[in-house]
């Protein structure tokens, strides 16, 4: 088979590597890709949200497959562009519509779904300009700290968790009056706090079945202790030690299923992978948040770890016979941990040469902010490169990629040395 996988973060490396191992595929692409995934597929420089160009590249290359990475183009409607058109319909793609990516391109839409079908989630209510003094007396009702959430994509920034009434009243007034997030915060969706703490469940589905993929847990700060400002994800480890098969049937049974069976009654058509977002508040899974697509960094700590032939997996889902499917697990721990550019998530600086990925043993380098420049492997973003290990438990395997971190170098290049400290 051709496939093709749209991205070019971690994530889409992590994707494409399994993917290059499978006796099924005959050439891969990925556009645009990094540097990493150049080692194993073609990259093509084709942005994810140009769907004329990709139309061009199924055909001229003869795609079979199309894999999307990340969430914007999905939230496009790049799945109903194939749908809709004669020479692209047969090609499937693995994604949900455009109608079910409103799970993560709305928080409103998200609320309303799991409201709709009993699955267990913060109490909110939402508001927009027009209803600001509405917003003011709900914040009166609540304690805190109070979150504030624009409803539409803001790049992961649209989530605003405050101390002070006063504070959040006038950051409900700066979403929806001043545009805060430009027309993401044009609705505002706040939210009663829950005091827990997170995982990330991973399930793949191709509309009526479903399979659970390993838990994971990503550490989002850029500050050890969890503190500082919010990034794309520092690190994650698989799986999640608190994670206990008590705990996960709760999660199968009051989350995912009743949000499989939820998409087909609502019609919403779903074939792809869901990342439900969690919080454990004292035994009780509760949902934060709905992505379409899969989590970075956890891919790169849930797929390495997935033992049967993803693009067996992948025609599944585009075939509707997922419940054939033994998904085989490996039983290892897996890590990984984010190198990032100094600076980040404010103002850094791109194009620093990366030495050391060769003398890397026993782990695997996942490039992300990457590309080649001059033959050399140049940083080209804020999160530059993971380092996956495997260990008997996420210790050990911690300690590899640390290990192997230290071999790695670019100007300015910083990680995190505290993953698994809360577990
Ligand atoms: P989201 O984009 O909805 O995942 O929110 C971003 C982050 O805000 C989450 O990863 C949580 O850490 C935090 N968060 C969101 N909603 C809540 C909530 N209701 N209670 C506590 N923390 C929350």
């Amino acid at each position: 088979m051709n496939i093709l996988v749209l991205g070019s973060g971690g994530r889409e490396h992590a994707i494409s590597l399994k993917i290059s191992q499978s006796p099924k595929t005959s050439k891969l692409f990925v556009a645009p890709g990094n540097a990493g995934t150049s080692q194993i597929a073609t990259n093509v420089e084709v942005g994810v949200n140009d769907f004329e160009a990709i139309k061009a590249l199924v055909l001229k290359e003869s795609i079979n497959l199309v894999v999307v990475g990340p969430e914007d183009p999905l939230v496009n409607g790049v799945h109903d562009f194939f749908l809709n058109d004669e020479a692209l319909k047969s090609v499937p793609v693995i994604g949900p519509e455009k109608a079910a990516a409103e799970l993560e391109g709305s928080k409103e839409f998200a609320k309303e779904f799991m409201m709709r079908h009993n699955i267990p989630t913060a109490a909110y209510q939402s508001f927009t300009s027009e209803t600001l003094e509405e917003g003011y007396s709900f914040l009166e009702t609540l304690k805190p700290p109070y979150v504030l959430k624009a409803d539409g994509l803001a790049a992961g920034k649209g989530v605003l968790i405050l101390r002070d009434l006063q504070e959040a009243k006038d950051e409900l007034k700066s979403m929806l009056v001043d545009s805060k997030f430009g027309n993401a915060s044009a609705t505002v969706v706040i939210e009663e706090f829950l005091d827990g703490i997170e995982l990330s469940c991973f399930v793949l589905t191709d509309g009526t079945n479903y399979k659970i993929l390993p838990t994971a847990k990503d550490y989002k700060r850029i500050g050890e202790g969890d503190t500082g400002l919010n990034t794309g994800g520092m690190g994650a480890i698989s799986p999640v030690p608190f994670a206990d098969s008590i705990f996960m049937d709760k999660i199968e049974r009051q989350i995912v299923k009743p949000t499989v069976d939820g998409l087909k009654t609502d019609n919403l058509p779903y074939v792809g992978f869901i990342f439900i977002g969690l919080i454990k508040v004292g035994e009780e899974p509760k949902v934060i948040e709905y992505n379409v697509r899969m989590g970075d960094p956890e891919t790169e700590v849930v797929i390495p770890r997935l033992k049967t032939d993803l693009v067996e997996v992948l025609m599944a889902m585009a075939n509707g016979t997922l419940d054939q499917v033994d998904l085989q697990i490996d039983e290892r721990a897996a890590t990984t941990v984010m190198a990032v550019s100094g600076g980040y998530p404010e103002a850094y600086e791109k194009g620093k040469e990366i030495s050391g990925t060769e003398t890397i043993e026993d782990s695997i380098v996942f490039h992300a902010g990457t590309k080649l420049s001059n033959g050399k492997v140049v940083t080209n973003g804020g999160r530059v490169i993971a380092v996956t290990s495997f260990g008997k438990d996420f210790k050990e395997a911690l300690q590899k990629s640390y290990q192997n971190m230290e071999k790695l170098h670019f100007d300015g290049m910083y990680y995190r040395k505290d993953l698994g400290f809360d577990l």
